[in-house]
């Protein structure tokens, strides 16, 4: 029987409670969480930096524009003091993700282990939904990823992504 792939309607921003980023200092594996609703849009919220390995930890709340609301950039490049979503760093301070590996002339990333389980549960579907919702991941994939000829290559990839959560190099 051929695996589907049920549309979840989950948004890229409700995989940002974690990120598992790639410590500046020790580079051992670290993480970028939020002290309170994780949702990019809520304000004066408290995100922090952890490194069990060393020991450091740093905390930011993103700054506000004018009109009091969180300053959100989406694209693939970080932006200082912005807030970054669309690329192979966490939002809050641009460190890079662990799990992120080049792949079909590309970059695969995730943010944490469901962000990565959820992209596999798509990548191995033979049969997807069609008209998934417009803010979906699903829908905002680059199409490298929704395609079939690619789907071995991509899962490969996503094999190697899941190692990196047992082994912390
Ligand atoms: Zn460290």
């Amino acid at each position: 029987m051929k695996k589907q792939f049920k549309n979840q309607h989950r948004t890229l921003e409700s995989f940002g409670y974690e990120f598992l980023v790639i410590c500046p200092h020790c580079s051992k594996h670290a993480k970028v969480t939020s002290l309170g609703e994780p949702y990019p849009f809520l304000k004066d919220i408290t995100k922090r930096f952890l490194c069990t390995y060393c020991g450091v930890s740093k905390d930011l709340v993103p700054k506000k524009n004018r009109a009091k609301q969180n300053i959100i950039s989406y694209g693939p490049n970080y932006k200082k003091e912005f807030i970054s979503i669309g690329g192979a760093f966490d939002w809050y301070f641009g460190y890079p993700l662990v799990l992120q590996i080049p792949c079909c002339g590309k970059t695969l990333w995730a943010y944490n282990r469901e962000h990565l389980m959820y992209l596999k549960s798509y990548v191995e579907a033979e049969l997807r939904e069609h008209y998934p919702y417009y803010l979906s991941v699903e829908s905002m994939l680059p199409n490298w990823i929704k395609s079939a000829k690619n789907r071995k290559l991509i899962l490969k990839a996503i094999a190697k992504l899941e190692e990196r959560l047992f082994h912390d190099t």
